[in-house]
Formats: structure tokens, C-alpha cells, sequence
């Protein structure tokens, strides 16, 4: 379990102060000259010896993705895009950060820029995202009367600007390509890929794109060494870690914890356990609601990082929000909400996506209430195959997953919907 004294997140609840004054005294702008000063190299090398994975979802190596942009500029200049866009259902992690530690990710914001070159970094917002906003705005205001942002930013040398934009509430927008479209004022919708954005990204120059939560981590790390970072968790999944516990939980909430922690000791520490007790647990969806579900049973021993989940559990650790659910969940129902979900933003650019997202949610429709023929939960596969891997972006993926999950692990109780309705056995039935 991880010790206080190895929380990079100091004020994840809002108990202290969250103004510069507070920051400070948390130790956060501490010595920030000396370590850009220490140079780009020294920095993308402490990144990378500290294994910190992206932390938005993917779980890209962020050191190895900050050396992707160029060295040396060609005349174009270089952006960091910090994806505040926080929007997957289940995800609430870098609220938490913004409005209580804003200034974590305000200086990793400045260090992450200086080691890509960039003198310009945005922080795309998520539109429902106001308070946040503020408070991250009113600190922005704060470091820059403060000379910790702007010219000569921190007494490095190094001159930078931080703007905040707010976007419009659109989900797609947390896509990395749609938030750049966004970004320059045009409708978001996804870019084919390639170009990457470390080669043509905002306004057609190189462009890195992190998560909020993997920037704020950068202050700290350089702190405290690559290799103190890389001493928590599995190798290959190191670090601290936000996890968003939702559901039926006792105490649902947002912890900072290691990374392979197992998901045993994360539910009783912290969340006070399994509402009704374990017994009562029948699914869990481990990294937001774009990776698969996994049965209750199986998840007991779970290790809570990127491989065990994906290699061992055929899901994921995506954003490390953990939806719980106990049984008294109608499974099929809760993945249709999903479907839904998918189904209302995709962006409409990309047939299989458009067309598929529908398809499959008028199918969950149907097999909420049992009206099906048992034939159709393979069509309904099928289609997930056909959508998954072939779209621009990585919405038809999350839209097919989430029923493959289902069919995987729940199929009897799909099966046993239909069953019943056509026998009249209505007690199966989910209600309306
Ligand atoms: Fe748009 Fe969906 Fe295609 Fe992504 S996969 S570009 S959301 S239509």
C-alpha cells in the first residue's frame, strides 16, 4: 500500500490550500529552474528510466512519446496539448487534480513543454468541466503573476505561455486528433493518422498530447528519480496511479495508489468493500467504460495494472476507473446504456463506426428485454468484429468492446433473457 510520504497528489480531496501559497508549502515550483536547467536529455531520460506510461488511457510510454518530436526546429513551432477532456463514463481523476492541485500540472506543463521544445502549451478542458476550469484559471492567473509562467518562466530562461481552452461537451474531443481539430475552431471530428501529431499536429506542427494526470506526475518524478518512480508496481507498469472507484462500492472515491496493486486490497482499503460483501460482486469493469467487463469471480485476485488486465483478463486498465457492480445489476442493461453512449457520439465520419454503433445498440435494445433469437447474439459479435479495427479513431473500438465483454462473460444470462421471453418465464426479465 502506498506510503503518505510517496503521494504526488498531496491535495486530491480539497483538504489544504490549493493557491500558489498552499502549493508551494506542499513542496510543488520547487527548485523548477534547476531543473530545466539540467537540460532536455536529462529530462526525457528520467522519463523514460521512470516507466511511467501514458496515463489517458493508452498506456504509451510518455518519455519515448516525448522524443518523437524534433530536436531541432525546422521554423515551425512545437505545441504541448494537455487532454483535460475527461469524458469516458467512470473517469473522474483529473477533475480531482485540476481543482484541487492545479499547480502540480501547471509546472509539469512548463517542464513537459521546455523538454519538447515547445514555448506554447494549451489545456484542452472538458466543456461540462466549469469549477475546474476556474480553479485551474485562477491558478494559471497566479503563476503568472507570479513569473512562473510567461517570459523567462521560473527563472529558467525559458519563455512560456499556458492557455486554458474550454471545449463545447463533445466526447470525441478527448480523441487526440479531434481535440487538435477543436483546438484550431473546426468541428472535432478525428484525423486519419498518419501524419502523428509529432510531425504535423496542431496548426499542422509537431504536437505532443498528454493527459492531464501524466504531466502532473513530471514535477514529482524529476524530484524524486526516475528510478524512485519506477519502484512502485510490476515492471513494465510502474508507478503511482489515480484510481476512480465508482458503483457498488461502500465508499466510492479517487485514490492514489500503486500501480499492480491487487484489486482485493484497493476495494477493502480504501472503498470500504463490495456493497452486500464479495459474494454479491458480479462484474467489474476495470478502466472505463470502453474496456471490457470482467465476472466478479475473476476479479478478485486481479493485479490492477496495464498487463495483468489486458494478458490475463482479456480487458484493460485504460484510465484505471473501476466501475463495481453487484448483482442486483442487470448486466445486459447496463452494457445497452453503454451502447448508447458510443452510439450518441460518434462523430458520423466513418461507416462502420456510424452505422455500426447504431446497429448494435437497437440490438441491445432488444436483448434487454429478451426479444431476440439466440442466433443473434452471434450476429451481434460478428458486428463488434467488423466494427473493431476498422475506423478512423478508437470510438469503434470502445463501442465493440464493451459487448464483447458481454457475450464473453455473460452470455447465459443473455441466453436466459431470450429463454423467458419466449416462454412467458417473465420473472428473467429485466424490468422496464
Ligand atoms: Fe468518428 Fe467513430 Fe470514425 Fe471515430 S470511429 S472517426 S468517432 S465515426
Amino acid at each position: 500500500m502506498l506510503q503518505d510520504q510517496d503521494r504526488i497528489f498531496t491535495n486530491l480531496y480539497g483538504m489544504h490550500d490549493r493557491t500558489l501559497a498552499g502549493a508551494k508549502a506542499r513542496g510543488h515550483w520547487d527548485g523548477t529552474a534547476k531543473l530545466i536547467q539540467e537540460g532536455r536529455d536529462k529530462i526525457i531520460d528520467t522519463m523514460k528510466a521512470s516507466g511511467l506510461r501514458g496515463r489517458g488511457g493508452a498506456g504509451f510510454p510518455t518519455g519515448l512519446k516525448w522524443s518523437f518530436m524534433p530536436k531541432e526546429s525546422d521554423g515551425r513551432p512545437a505545441y504541448l496539448v494537455i487532454n483535460a477532456d475527461e469524458s469516458e463514463p467512470g473517469t473522474c481523476k483529473d477533475r480531482e487534480i485540476m481543482r484541487h492541485d492545479p499547480h502540480t500540472l501547471i509546472e509539469g506543463a512548463l517542464i513537459a513543454s521546455f523538454a519538447m521544445n515547445a514555448h506554447t502549451c494549451y489545456i484542452y478542458i472538458r466543456g461540462e468541466y466549469i469549477r475546474e476550469r476556474e480553479a485551474l484559471q485562477a491558478a494559471i492567473d497566479e503563476a503568472y503573476d507570479a513569473g512562473l509562467l510567461g517570459k523567462n518562466a521560473a527563472g529558467s530562461g525559458w519563455d512560456f505561455d499556458l492557455f486554458l481552452h474550454h471545449g463545447a461537451g463533445a466526447y470525441i474531443c478527448g480523441e487526440e486528433t479531434a481535440l487538435l481539430e477543436s483546438l484550431e475552431g473546426k468541428k472535432g471530428m478525428p484525423r486519419m493518422k498518419p501524419p502523428f501529431p509529432a510531425g504535423a499536429g496542431l496548426y499542422g506542427c509537431p504536437t505532443t498530447v498528454n493527459n492531464v494526470e501524466s504531466i502532473a506526475v513530471v514535477p514529482t518524478i524529476l524530484r524524486r528519480g526516475g528510478e524512485w518512480f519506477a519502484s512502485f508496481g510490476r515492471p513494465n507498469n510502474a508507478g503511482t496511479k489515480l484510481f476512480g472507484i465508482s458503483g457498488h462500492v461502500n465508499n466510492p472515491c479517487v485514490v492514489e495508489e500503486e500501480m499492480s496493486i491487487s484489486f482485493e486490497e484497493l476495494i477493502e482499503k480504501h472503498c470500504g468493500g463490495i456493497r452486500g460483501g464479495w459474494d454479491n460482486l458480479l462484474a467489474v469493469i476495470p478502466g472505463g467504460s470502453s474496456v471490457p467487463c470482467v465476472r466478479g469471480e475473476n476479479m478478485r485476485d486481479a493485479i490492477m495494472d496495464f498487463d495483468y488486465l489486458r494478458n490475463d483478463l482479456g480487458s484493460g486498465l485504460g484510465t484505471a476507473a473501476v466501475i463495481v457492480m453487484d448483482k442486483q445489476t442487470d448486466i445486459v442493461k447496463a452494457i445497452w446504456r453503454l451502447s448508447k453512449f458510443y452510439k450518441h457520439e460518434s462523430c458520423g465520419q466513418c461507416t462502420p463506426c456510424r452505422e455500426g454503433t447504431g446497429w448494435m445498440m437497437r440490438v441491445m435494445d432488444r436483448l434487454v428485454k429478451g426479444e431476440a433469437e439466440i442466433e443473434e447474439i452471434d450476429m451481434l459479435w460478428d458486428v463488434t468484429k467488423q466494427v473493431e479495427g476498422h475506423t478512423i479513431c478508437a470510438l469503434g473500438d470502445a463501442a465493440a468492446w464493451p459487448i464483447q465483454g458481454l457475450i464473453r462473460n455473460f452470455r447465459d444470462e443473455i441466453e436466459d433473457r431470450i429463454k423467458a421471453n419466449k416462454t412467458g418465464r417473465k420473472s428473467a426479465i429485466a424490468a422496464e
